[in-house]
């Protein structure tokens, strides 16, 4: 088991970067640094059989170069759940879900915040700070309990409380603060100003992409190096994507699959959806989204990802799409769905299945695509925006 990570290198003026100095992002473009590794030399698709089933078990593949530097509490290697009623009735060969519900503190953010954290630790970092929308704060509050540090967390104030509490519970400190995440993240900024806060606002830190990166190479190995026609995926920050993205792309350099057909889908709310208004511009970036609405997917309230051009970069290269919807259509959606399959999703997830809908009465999905859809977190923390 051994790393291949060997620097960082900026996704716009190709800049390495050193990886053994903390580092969060170009200090010139302003634009995420990416995690590259050496993989000239073959690894065998073998070397996985043994390993544990958890996020961790792809080693080579993440920036971890000591595996006793890993802070775990389980995350990862989640299952893929035909829905067969629903392809059936819809006219689709293979439908799926991969559900990211059962990861610790309710939602896929365990993966990126896991991969964070242990590598922060693995530089000698122990503060960190965080704007959320809700699980990412979780998730933080969670593995910095654990790692014995200090985590600074800044919510919008109409995030559910169940967020707010959990992070209190788990020894967080927590500010609330009027507005959006980006009104959180501007908060966080003029309150970090003389301190050395480790900031892992997303893509602002180049490891949680590699944590949310292990989707992608979970998916490639459950569908047994064979990747679906069509991923579905609910956007806000977007490290999902890109992470996915870039998953398939190292998998392909190694050699562990032959062709990437995935079509990546963006799907955004109403109430915040800047993605697709750019996508729509064919524009190789997002405008900031003034005034997003309050909406029941807070995940999705994001007026203007850091790594903007990192997901417009991924719709465009994978022949994706963006779509976006009202909260009336994913609570009926989500209900629906529920009934169908007994899933019961997050709003995000439920935004998703619409885009199933949606995408296949547009044509973008046909009747023989397998199609692989996320839902990235549990429904029992979004109760009190249901009511
Ligand atoms: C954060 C979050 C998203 C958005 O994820 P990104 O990777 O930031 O695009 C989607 N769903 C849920 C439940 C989330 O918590």
């Amino acid at each position: 088991m051994r790393s291949r990570y060997t620097h960082l290198e900026c996704h716009e003026c190709h800049t390495t970067f050193d990886i053994s100095i903390p580092q969060n992002y170009c200090p010139s473009c302003e634009q995420p640094l990416l995690a590259r590794y050496d993989y000239t030399s073959s690894i065998d698709r073998s070397v996985l059989k043994n390993r544990e089933h958890s996020m961790w078990r792809y080693q080579e593949f993440l920036p971890i170069l000591d595996p006793s530097n890993i802070i775990s509490l389980g995350e990862g290697w989640t299952p893929i759940l035909p829905l067969k009623k629903l392809s059936r009735q819809l006219g689709i060969k293979d439908i799926a879900m991969k559900e990211e519900g059962g990861n610790p503190t309710g939602s896929f953010k365990a993966r990126g915040i896991a991969m964070a954290v242990s590598k922060a630790h693995e530089l000698g970092i122990n503060e960190f700070c965080i704007p959320t929308a809700g699980n990412a704060g979780s998730a933080l509050a969670a593995y910095v309990a654990k790692q014995d540090g200090i985590a600074h967390i800044y919510m919008p104030e109409a995030t559910p409380r169940v967020f707010q509490k959990d992070c209190e519970i788990m020894g967080a400190r927590v500010t609330k603060v009027q507005g959006s995440i980006k009104d959180a993240g501007i908060k966080m900024s003029k309150d970090r100003e003389g301190y050395s806060w480790w900031d892992i606002t997303t893509l602002k830190e180049p490891f949680r992409l590699e944590g949310k990166k292990t989707m992608g190479l979970e998916i490639a190995e459950q569908y047994n190096w064979e990747l679906p026609d069509v991923i579905i995926y609910p956007t806000g920050g977007g490290t999902g994507l890109i992470g996915i993205w870039k998953a398939f792309q190292e998998l392909l350099e190694i050699g562990w699959i032959s062709h990437i057909p995935t079509k990546m889908i963006a799907v955004q709310t109403k109430a915040c959806d800047p993605v697709v208004k750019a996508f729509h511009d064919k524009s190789p970036g997002t405008e900031v989204y003034e005034n997003p609405k309050e909406t029941i997917a807070n995940g999705l309230r994001v007026p203007k990802a850091f790594g903007d051009k990192l997901i417009m970069k991924t719709l465009y290269e994978s022949n994706g799409y963006a779509v976006s919807y009202s909260d009336e259509t994913i609570i009926k959606r989500l209900e629906d769905f529920a009934r169908t399959e007994g899933l019961f999703l997050s709003p995000e997830g439920g935004a998703v299945i619409e885009a199933i809908y949606d995408l296949r009465d547009k044509g973008f999905i046909k009747p023989s695509d397998r199609v692989l859809a996320l839902n990235t977190g549990s429904a029992y923390k979004y109760i009190e925006n249901l009511l």
